[in-house]
């Protein structure tokens, strides 16, 4: 596409690069930001729209301000997508070790948690400005306050509808995000645009959200409030291992909230509570035959859940529980085991897109190239990061992949 459309009128003034940018990215989000600099650095002019009056919120936000910037295994597995392998040549061509050598060249650092976990050591702040820096220092102009509210394919390229009138360019890069977090600036707009360009959209989902919780299960879930451990939390199949936190609205933490981007409605989750113990195994070491079970079990647990669990079970369970591990029998073992080992809760709901940290669904990938993102049936569109529907597992994926397909569709516009 080499004509160039008419001017833009929003916000344009005299300046050349507003006015006839070769680029123009809607959001300046993480993915919107990756893209503005590598175009920009490439010598295009780039013009980036956003409704916020502030880039990137949601960065701003990552990790409660820490920035869980990257993950040193992010590979295709660690995201769900309705096309698998979507991601594999972007995260390749830009890796987190690439993103951590850019964090270099802006003067900041990361250091590794566990999982692979990469975090800003200088925190969420800090980077966004200073990839919002580099961004302007490479020539990009930000249209903040900007909304957008529609994308129409025109002659040389397309023009954009915003709340302070319409922009143009050649070429546009949609990085809208997603409906996740809308207190953090999360939208539908991906979806409503997709659906006025005739492109597929998949529904989304909240992802990466708490679970909530009613009756028993509540009362439980506030007298343990703020009670964290590691567990193992499974559903459907899947299972994570990580942080549980119980809240005054149910379970939370980086195991629940990882396997709630799996959870369907009226499903149960089993939770181990000491994945690293076998109680079974404990209940039948002779060394303990003369130890209470309760004691056992209390020993395994924080001592104020161990109480509550212990206050909330059946009768004839709690019998056993009160008795000393000799005396049980197999079936009084495994139950005991199976309170701690595969505690079953079934949530009320989750907390839905609200405090979801992504969205599963969005753009159907098979509409974009997995090397340059361009639409293949609309030349010079561009779709990237949590607008497409790629959601990754918590532990700094979503973060890489916004950088990785952010790059890839910088170098190509
Ligand atoms: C609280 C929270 C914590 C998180 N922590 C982490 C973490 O530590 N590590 C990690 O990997 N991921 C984390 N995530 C997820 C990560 O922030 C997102 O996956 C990532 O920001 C997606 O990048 P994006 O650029 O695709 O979209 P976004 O960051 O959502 O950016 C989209 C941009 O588009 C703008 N926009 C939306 N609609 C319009 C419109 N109509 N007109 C104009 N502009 C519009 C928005 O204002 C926004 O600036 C977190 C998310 C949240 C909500």
């Amino acid at each position: 596409m080499t004509q160039r459309p008419q001017k833009s009128t929003a916000q344009a003034g005299h300046d050349p690069i507003l006015s006839q940018p070769d680029v123009l990215i809607l959001g300046a989000g993480p993915a919107g930001l990756l893209c503005a600099l590598t175009a920009a650095r490439r010598g295009r002019r780039v013009a980036l729209a956003d409704a916020s009056e502030i880039t990137a919120r949601k960065l701003r936000a990552s990790g409660g301000g820490r920035c869980n910037c990257t993950n040193l295994n992010a590979a295709p597995a660690h995201y769900l997508s309705a096309n698998p392998r979507f991601t594999a040549q972007a995260l390749k061509r830009f890796s987190p070790r690439h993103f951590l050598a850019l964090l270099a060249s802006l003067g900041l650092s990361a250091h590794e948690e566990d999982f692979g976990r990469m975090f800003c050591d200088q925190g969420a702040t800090p980077l966004t400005d200073a990839l919002e820096t580099a961004c302007r220092r490479a020539g990009a102009r930000f249209l903040l306050n900007h909304r957008v509210e529609s994308v129409t394919p025109v002659e040389g390229g397309f023009r954009v509808g915003t709340d302070r009138g319409p922009l143009m360019a050649p070429r546009v890069v949609l990085a809208l995000g997603s409906p996740a977090w809308p207190a953090l600036g999360g939208t539908d707009t991906g979806a409503r645009l997709a659906g006025s360009l005739g492109l597929a959209h998949l529904p989304s989902r909240p992802a990466l959200t708490p679970f909530t919780c009613t009756g028993a299960m509540l009362a439980l879930c506030r007298e343990l409030s703020g009670i964290g451990l590691n567990a193992t939390v499974s559903c459907l199949g899947r299972a994570c291992t990580d942080g549980l936190l119980f809240t005054h609205q149910g379970l939370s933490g980086p195991a629940a909230l990882q396997i709630s981007s799996h959870w369907r409605k009226g499903q149960a989750l089993s939770i181990d509570l000491a994945p690293d113990a076998d109680l079974r195994q404990l209940l039948r070491d002779p060394a303990r035959g003369r130890t209470l079970a309760r004691t056992l079990l209390a020993g395994l647990l924080p001592r104020r859940l161990a109480e509550a669990l212990l206050a909330a079970l059946p009768p004839d369970i709690a019998a056993s529980a009160n008795r000393k591990c000799a005396e049980l029998s197999k079936a009084q073992m495994q139950a005991l085991a199976e309170v701690v080992h595969a505690w079953r809760v079934t949530p009320s709901g989750t907390a839905g897109m609200l405090r979801a940290e992504a969205a599963s669904g969005g753009l159907d990938t098979a509409q974009f190239s997995p090397k340059t993102f361009e639409c293949r049936a609309l030349a010079g569109l561009f779709a990237i990061g949590e607008a497409l529907d790629v959601a990754g597992e918590l532990g700094g994926y979503n973060l890489q992949w916004a950088w990785a397909s952010g790059f890839a569709a910088g170098q190509a516009v």
